[in-house]
């Protein structure tokens, strides 16, 4: 037996209830002031009260009906491009990892170990990918309901730095990236290392992605003012300022300038905000169209937060 399904739009909503709801309501509210004006006793008056009132309850379950059959639409499709990005985002270093595999497989390069070693090394680093993107969709499921559990302890947030430099360098071909690090920051700062070393990660990540071929990277930490600085420096597609503004809400994704379709999921940096915010810092970008990007994060001393 076949089946039909009524597939309504927010535009189908709109008129059905205009034509369902809106002309009944006028209606009776013309009818109940009618009522109104011509009423000669108590029970003319009620009546009138009670048709104004009953077209005042009807127009406002309306509005209500159509204000959540527009946000649960919204949220369908925020989903369903969720879905899709992700995937496309894991099919990428799938793909390489399936081909770099049946390279080797097929003992083409059984005689060049330098070749093979290319190619293994080629894999560790698009499983690195693939590592870094699980931890940030699980990080955002639990960052978006609130539920991140973070170990706070007082210490220099220079650990947790190198760290993402060291998991960003497994992810990366040294030949294609000029990677300069300046780690001077001494002040104890509570912090969850791993959620710390997720933020940075993702914004050496970042500047790899958004920058063209001559790609230069630079990680700078400090202290200034009682606070930790981390700065993360790219000479790559940079941000218009009303992208800059943009950048840090979920699911936002600049546009790419050959007009094609922007790559990303666009939660990074949703998720590095919500966790410097928890940390009781802040995370700013300073940014030229076609100039490259700075951000910056900032974090108070223990001495400080207390
Ligand atoms: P994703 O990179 O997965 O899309 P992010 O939240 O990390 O998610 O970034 C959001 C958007 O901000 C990106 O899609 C990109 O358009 C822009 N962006 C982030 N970092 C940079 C950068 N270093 N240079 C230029 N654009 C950037």
């Amino acid at each position: 037996m076949r089946r039909y399904h009524l597939n309504l739009n927010l535009t189908g909503v709109i008129v059905l209830v205009a034509i369902g709801v809106l002309l009944p309501v006028m209606l009776s509210t013309a009818v109940g002031i009618v009522a109104l004006v011509i009423a000669r006793d108590a029970g003319g008056i009620v009546t009138g009260v009670l048709v104004i009132s009953f077209a005042v309850a009807a127009a406002g379950s309306a509005l209500i009906a159509v204000v959540l059959t527009g946000r649960k639409a919204r949220l369908a499709r925020r989903q369903a491009d969720f879905v899709a990005n992700v995937s496309h985002e894991f099919r990428t270093p799938l793909s390489a990892i399936r081909l770099y595999t049946q390279t080797l497989q097929s003992g083409e390069l059984a005689g060049d170990p330098e070749k093979t070693a290319r190619c293994l090394a080629t894999i560790l680093r698009e499983t690195e990918w693939l590592d870094a993107m699980v931890d940030r969709v699980l990080m955002w499921r639990a960052s978006s309901r609130d539920m991140m559990p973070l170990e706070m302890q007082a210490r220099p947030v220079s650990q947790a730095v190198n760290h993402a430099i060291e998991r960003f360098r497994n992810m990366v071909d040294p030949a294609e990236v000029d990677l300069s690090a300046s780690i001077d920051s001494r002040l104890p700062v509570r912090h969850d290392a791993a959620a710390l070393t997720a933020v940075v990660l993702n914004l050496l990540s970042n500047a790899y992605k958004y920058t063209g071929k001559d790609k230069r990277i630079s990680v700078i930490a400090h202290d200034e003012d009682r606070q930790a600085v981390v700065e993360v420096r790219d000479n790559g597609i940079g941000l218009t300022p009303a992208e800059t503004k943009r950048v840090f809400q979920p699911f936002y994704r600049a546009e790419r300038r050959d007009g094609g379709s922007p790559s990303g999921v666009g939660l990074g940096l949703a998720i590095a905000r919500y966790l410097v915010n928890r940390h009781g810092g802040t995370i700013t970008v300073d940014s030229r169209k076609g100039h490259g990007s700075t951000f910056t994060m900032r974090l108070p001393s223990g001495d400080a937060q207390s």
